[in-house]
């Protein structure tokens, strides 16, 4: 090769590898779209084309040479279809317009070339085989083999010169020419695809970088990292917001240099065992908050790792846990203590009882439970309000607490009642009781301190009254051999009705005797529900009389005939019938049962005119629906209602004068008649006594026994018969046993009785033999 072919060479192969250079320089890779990166790219290898076949040499004289074939091939390998397209369109035209005998052939040198380019381009892809060295020289020496073929077709007379001229270079240079110049080119694409995926790996990594920011920026909990130095790396604007600062202020600075203190901070120590040791931690602290506001942190610590497991530092996360901790102290407050005096309530009384149980056992010294209950609370609560009556209950509430150690329990069961449990400290009985009811008399002393409550009145200002309240209290000591708890808050239940029944304002300790007794009454409260449907109860009849008409009817009187304690007496069940609310059923057997009595005698001639009376009880009688119970039962019955007399009480009609008076007349409107029983032992006045609808008093068999023998009974006798006439009342005397009560009654101007002196209390049967034989009030006997 002469030097003027190196040269021309060498032209060749720098506008070859200006390829690449222009391709990087124009920036086509970076052309986004697709069709006009490849319509410029074509456009430029054809022009490089152009460029190369308008630098050729002489190879032999006459014969001009270029590397056309090494552009347009390796753009076919490269650049794919539409770029090699271009370039051959633009470099055959070119050629076929330079025209002359090697148009042909020269056209073909590139388009042959393309083509196998194209072919290798898509059978590298197909296969998957990188463009290595070998390959691209392979790849070359097929191209100039190729060319060399097409050589064959130059005419006749210079085909053979050309090939012996132009044969050696091409095959030995020319395919080390492609491959070196199809491994710039390779290099290049790698490059540009490395730049390309380092760019799209960037854009992700920006996409998952604000993803995760925006989502730890929009969670409410506090979100910190650092790295193993403590140092900060970052955090939430939650975080950002809790300590005051943004998050360039952070970054970079440990606790120990962003709080200033002189310490090191106990968490940051932590954290670095943390770090140390590569366990989660989580505790709860409170904190302050730049605006003053103290919050508490329910906090976890835990580490991050890169995937190589190097620890990279800690991520913590704090959540705001202030209002879910209140509210469950609230709830804990609602399940364990009165919402109105913040005093336990019976379930942590019962806790803490059980637990000074266990303490008395332990230490062999007694305890005490004292049950305190304000006397007439009920009365404060009905006619001032529900205000005052829990301002009362706040003081007491208040006092209580002051009367007792911190140790000791002091609870609200409900309404006024309190209960208070202290620890003696001794295992002496006597110091005990002793200590006990110093405690207990230090408590009644103090609630009995007048209470100042305001009573907010509609209109007008606030008042403040003095208010006096007293309290009932029953104690009731445990030691080791106790009964359970409830057993002993029972106890002193039981003093505290004891402290009531002896006057109220009062300390009692409980009585076995009076345990005895109430579980008696425990049980035969029991037995009664069984009675009715069991058919135990049965009514006795006790005659009435009057002087000149002889019989007048009958009481009706309760009897029960137990089952094995034979046959009980009234006064032993009729309270409990009415503590336990089943006097109302009892009531209305004995009226209906009566009233059906009533019926058979109004269809007895010698009887028809005969009443009944019936004892009716103050629970019965304050039942809302008693007026259409007794009219139901008249209507039922179909009795003349005007032979049905209603016994009742003077306390029961003083409980509610206005609301008896009205019931009362409701019913005597139908006829019923009413007497007043036990007259002489309640504080009836002579106003209520006018306005009652009664036809009768019952002077009390107390008045009556003793009516001869004490002239203070026999003055309380005459008044009652004279008030009786004053208020044109009926009047008939109960209890008379003897012929000289009677006598004195009569006297005195009673011509009604009812006593054993007449008959007493009898079955029917018993009462109707009785009725048959006797006559009553003899003519004979009726003096005066
Ligand atoms: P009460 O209504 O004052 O009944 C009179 C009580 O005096 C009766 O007692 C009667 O047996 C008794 N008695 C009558 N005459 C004499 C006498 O000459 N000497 C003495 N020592 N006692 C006499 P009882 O039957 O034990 O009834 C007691 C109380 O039980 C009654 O007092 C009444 O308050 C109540 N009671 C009786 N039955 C009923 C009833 O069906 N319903 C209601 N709610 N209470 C009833
Ligand atoms: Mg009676
Ligand atoms: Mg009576």
């Amino acid at each position: 090769m002469d030097s003027n072919s190196f040269t021309g060479l060498l032209n060749n192969a720098a506008i070859l590898l200006a390829l690449g250079v222009i391709y990087d320089a124009l920036g086509l890779h970076a052309v986004t779209n697709r069709t006009k990166r490849k319509l410029l790219s074509g456009l430029l290898v054809g022009t490089l084309g152009i460029a190369v076949m308008h630098t050729p040499w002489e190879m032999t004289p006459g014969v001009f040479f270029d590397t056309r074939w090494i552009l347009i091939s390796l753009c076919g390998l490269f650049f794919g279809f539409i770029p090699t397209l271009i370039a051959v369109a633009m470099t055959v035209s070119l050629r076929i317009y330079q025209g002359g005998a090697g148009a042909m052939v020269g056209s073909l040198v590139i388009i042959l070339p393309a083509l196998i380019g194209l072919a290798w381009r898509y059978g590298s892809k197909r296969f998957n085989q990188p463009l290595d060295w070998r390959r691209l020289y392979l790849f070359g020496f097929v191209i100039q083999l190729t060319v060399l073929a097409c050589l064959l077709l130059m005419p006749e007379s210079m085909r053979f010169n050309i090939i012996a001229a132009v044969g050696p270079p091409i095959i030995i240079i020319f395919p080390v020419g492609t491959m070196l110049l199809g491994l710039v080119l390779r290099r290049q694409r790698d490059r540009r695809k490395a730049e390309r995926e380092l760019k799209e790996n960037r854009y992700l990594l920006d996409r998952e970088r604000g993803l995760l920011r925006g989502l730890v920026d929009a969670l409410p909990d506090l979100i910190s990292f650092k790295d193993i130095q403590g140092r900060y790396l970052g955090c939430n604007q939650a975080f950002e917001h809790y300590i005051g600062r943004p998050e360039s202020y952070l970054v970079g600075k440990t606790d120990f240099e962003i709080t200033g203190a002189v310490n090191v901070n106990p968490t940051e120590l932590q954290d670095h065992e943390l770090a140390a040791t590569d366990k989660a931690r989580c505790y709860e602290e409170w904190v302050t908050y730049p605006d003053g506001r103290k919050v508490l942190h329910d906090t976890m610590k835990t580490t991050f790792h890169g995937e190589d497991g190097t620890t990279f530092g800690l991520v913590g996360v704090s959540r705001d846990i202030t209002e879910r901790k209140n509210a469950e102290e609230q709830i804990r407050n609602l399940a364990f203590y009165d919402p109105l005096t913040q005093l336990p309530n019976r379930r942590l009384l019962m806790d803490r009882l059980q637990m000074m149980i266990a303490t008395s056992i332990r230490n062999n010294c007694y305890g005490a439970v004292l049950f305190i209950d304000l006397d007439h609370f009920k009365v404060l609560n009905d006619t001032q309000g529900h205000d005052m009556g829990d301002q009362l209950l706040i003081a007491v509430a208040a006092r209580l607490r002051d009367c007792l150690r911190e140790e000791d329990t002091v609870a609200r069961l409900g309404g006024d009642e309190f209960v208070a449990v202290i620890g003696l400290l001794t295992s002496n009985q006597t110091n005990a009781i002793a200590t006990a009811e110093e405690v207990a008399e230090k408590i009644r002393h103090a609630l009995c301190e007048p209470y100042i409550l305001n009573s907010e009145l509609e209109s007008g200002p606030v008042q403040v009254k003095d208010y006096h309240s007293t309290p009932s209290i029953g104690i009731s000591l445990f030691r080791a051999d106790s009964n359970n708890k409830n057993e002993i808050l029972k106890q002193a239940d039981m003093a505290m009705y004891q402290s009531k029944a002896a006057g109220r304002n009062a300390i009692h300790f409980f009585d076995p005797v009076m345990q005895a007794a109430l579980e008696e009454s425990v049980a035969l409260q029991a037995d009664l529900r069984e009675a009715i449907v069991n058919q135990e109860l049965e009514l006795y009849y006790q005659v009435q009389v009057e002087e000149r008409h002889g019989i007048r009817g009958a009481e009706v009187l309760l009897r029960w005939h137990h089952p094995t304690r034979g046959l009980v007496p009234p006064m032993d069940f009729i309270p409990l019938a009415e503590d336990s609310g089943l006097i109302i059923p009892i009531g209305h057997w004995v009226l209906e049962t009566a009233c059906r009595q009533l019926k058979i005698w109004e269809n007895h001639r010698s009887k028809k005119h005969w009443h009944i009376s019936v004892n009716v009880s103050a629970r019965q009688f304050r039942q809302p629906n008693f007026v259409k119970e007794v009219n139901d039962i008249i209507v039922s019955t179909n009795i003349n209602p005007a032979l049905l007399k209603l016994e009742l009480t003077e306390s029961l009609i003083l409980d509610d004068v206005a609301g008896s008076i009205d019931k009362m007349r409701e019913l005597n409107e139908q006829g019923i008649c009413f007497s007043m029983d036990d007259f002489g032992t309640g504080h009836s006045s002579l106003s209520n006594l006018k306005r009652l609808p009664l036809e009768q008093l019952k002077i009390d068999q107390s008045f009556v026994r003793d009516i001869t023998t004490d002239p203070d009974d026999a003055a309380i006798v005459q008044v009652i018969i004279s008030l009786s006439r004053s208020l044109k009342l009926d009047v008939i005397a109960e209890g008379v046993e003897t012929e000289e009560q009677r006598q004195f009654l009569y006297d005195n101007g009673c011509r009604q009785y009812q006593g054993y002196l007449f008959g007493r209390p009898l079955s029917l049967e018993q009462f109707e033999e009785m009725v048959e034989s006797k006559i009553f009030l003899p003519e004979a006997s009726v003096s005066g």
